[in-house]
C-alpha cells in the first residue's frame, strides 16, 4: 500500500520517501483516511508504531489543500505532555513541511516567553506545545484559538496524569466551534480519566484500537533479573553493558538524583554515559538529546521524563534500573526500543523495593514476564511472598504457627515488618526513595 492510496498528496509522499518512509504502518493506514474524512479520532496504538505521522500527515494535507477558517489563528494545535515529545513531534513536522510555505512554531515551558509571543505574532499554521505554557499564552491572549481547525492530543493520558486537566478544558473552550476536528492519540488509552475527557472533547469519534496497551510488543524482548541491592544492580548493569549486542542504551532510574549518581558510577567504570533529568535547563536537555541522537555517547540515564518522545532507532536496549511505579509507564519506557520494526531488548532489575511495581506491571500486562539470571550474579532475593490479609495475620493462630518469617519472629507484634525489612536491604539510602519521580 502507498500513502497516496490513503488519500495523501504525492508531494507529501515524495517528502516521506526522502526519509525512507514508503509504506504506511497499520495505525497510519487506519487513521489517515479517517482523519482526512473529517472524523474525530480516539486512537490507541503501540509505542513506535508511527502514531506521529498518523496525525501529522492528515493535518499537513489539510493545511496544504483546504482554505483556512481564519487568516491569523493557528489552524492546527498539537498538545504533547513533555517537552521532549513536543520537540520530537515538531522535528517530524518540520521535515514534512520543508519546502512548503507552511509555518510552524514550538511553544514549550522553560523557554523565553517573549520570544514565543513574537513567534506567535508571525501567524503560524501549526503550533506544537506543552499544555502549561500553552495555557499561559491563552490567558495572556497572545494566542487565540477561535480559528483552530484541528486539535490533536498526543499521549492524552500522560497529559492528564501530569495534572493538566484544567488546561485541557481551557484549550477546549477556546477552540470550541462546530467545525473543529479533534484527534486523541496514545499508546495507553484505557484510562478512566481519558474516557471522561474524550466525551467532552470528541464528537462522534471513530475509535481505532490496533493493540491493547497491555499487549506484549513483539519486537521487544523483555527480561527481568532479580537483584539483592544497589551494588548487585550495578554489577548486573555492568555485565549487560559489556555485551556485544548493546548499541545505544537508555537506563531508567527512579529519581533525578539517581541519574547523576549512576552516570558518575558508570563513567568511573569507563562507560561513557550522560544523565538527562528534568531539572536541567531546557537548552541543556535539548543539547543532551541531540548529542545522544548523533550517537556521541552510548548510554543515556534518565527518569520517566524521557519515557515518551525519545525516538531513536539505534536504541537496542532499555534497562529499568528501577521499575516505574505505574505499570503504563513501563510500556512507554520499553517502547524507546524496538521502534519502526527494529528489534529491541528491555531488561528490568527487580529488587525488593521494585517488587510492588513488578506485581502491578505483571497484572497490567497480559503475558507472564520472564525472569532470567546471570551466572555468577544470581540474586539471593527470590521475591516477596504475597502477604496474608492483615486481619488474619494479627490473629493469635498465626503467631502460633511454627513457620513465621525470620524477620517477623523478631518483632511478632508488628506484622508489617516483613514488608519493610526487605525494602531496607536494597542498600539504597532512604533519601533516595523519598524523592518522587520527576514530572514535566
Ligand atoms: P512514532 O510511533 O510516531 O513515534 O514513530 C516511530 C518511528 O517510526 C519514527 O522514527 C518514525 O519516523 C518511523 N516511522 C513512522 N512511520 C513509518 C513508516 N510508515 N515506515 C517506516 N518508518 C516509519
Amino acid at each position: 500500500m502507498h500513502f497516496t492510496d490513503l488519500g495523501i498528496d504525492t508531494r507529501l509522499e515524495t517528502q516521506l520517501a526522502h526519509q525512507g518512509i514508503t509504506q504506511p504502518t497499520d495505525i497510519q493506514a487506519h487513521a489517515v483516511p479517517t482523519a482526512l474524512a473529517g472524523h474525530d479520532i480516539f486512537a490507541q496504538s503501540k509505542t513506535g508504531s508511527g502514531k506521529t505521522l498518523a496525525f501529522l500527515l492528515p493535518a499537513v494535507q489539510r493545511v496544504m489543500k483546504q482554505k483556512a477558517l481564519s487568516k491569523r489563528d493557528p489552524r492546527v494545535l498539537i498538545v504533547a505532555p513533555t517537552r521532549e515529545l513536543a520537540t520530537q513531534v515538531f522535528t517530524q513536522l518540520r521535515l514534512l513541511i520543508a519546502g512548503t510555505n507552511i509555518k510552524a512554531v514550538k511553544i514549550l515551558g522553560g523557554e523565553n516567553f517573549n520570544d514565543q509571543i513574537k513567534a506567535l505574532r508571525n501567524d503560524p499554521h501549526f503550533v506544537v506545545a506543552t499544555p502549561g505554557r500553552l495555557a499561559d499564552h491563552i490567558t495572556k491572549r497572545s494566542l487565540q484559538l477561535s480559528g483552530l481547525e484541528l486539535l490533536i492530543f498526543d499521549e492524552a493520558d500522560r497529559i492528564l496524569d501530569l495534572g493538566f486537566t484544567e488546561q485541557l478544558k481551557m484549550i477546549n473552550e477556546q477552540a470550541n466551534h462546530r467545525l473543529r476536528q479533534t484527534l486523541l492519540f496514545s499508546a495507553t488509552l484505557d484510562h478512566a480519566q481519558v474516557d471522561a475527557l474524550s466525551r467532552n472533547l470528541l464528537k462522534k469519534p471513530k475509535q481505532i484500537t490496533l493493540s491493547a496497551a497491555n499487549e506484549q510488543h513483539s519486537d521487544i524482548k523483555q527480561t527481568l533479573y532479580l537483584a539483592d541491592n544497589l551494588d548487585h544492580k550495578e554489577a548486573l548493569l555492568e555485565h549487560f553493558l559489556k555485551q556485544d549486542d548493546v548499541g545505544q542504551c537508555i537506563i531508567f532510574t527512579a529519581t533525578r538524583a539517581d541519574t547523576s549518581r549512576l552516570s558518575e558510577a558508570l563513567n568511573d567504570k569507563g562507560f561513557k554515559s550522560v544523565a538527562l533529568a528534568g531539572d536541567l535547563t531546557q537548552s541543556k536537555r535539548l543539547e543532551i538529546m541531540d548529542s545522544f541522537s548523533r550517537e556521541n555517547f552510548k548510554i543515556l540515564i534518565t527518569t520517566d521524563v524521557a519515557s515518551r518522545g525519545l525516538d531513536l532507532l539505534s536504541v537496542t536496549h532499555v534497562i529499568n534500573f528501577d521499575l516505574p511505579k505505574h505499570a503504563e509507564e513501563y510500556v512507554h519506557r520499553i517502547g524507546r526500543t524496538g521502534r519502526a520494526g527494529f528489534k529491541g531488548n528491555a531488561l528490568s532489575l527487580v529488587g525488593p523495593k521494585d517488587w510492588a511495581s513488578y506485581i502491578a506491571i505483571k497484572s497490567f500486562l497480559n503475558d507472564e514476564l520472564v525472569f532470567a539470571s546471570v551466572e555468577g550474579l544470581k540474586a539471593k532475593f527470590k521475591g516477596i511472598k504475597e502477604k496474608k490479609p492483615a486481619a488474619v495475620v494479627k490473629t493469635k493462630k498465626v503467631t502460633q504457627v511454627k513457620k513465621p518469617h525470620v524477620k517477623r519472629k523478631a518483632k511478632p507484634k508488628k506484622p508489617v515488618a516483613p514488608i519493610k525489612a526487605p525494602m531496607n536491604i536494597d542498600g539504597d539510602s532512604p533519601m533516595r526513595r523519598k524523592k518522587k519521580p520527576e514530572q514535566e
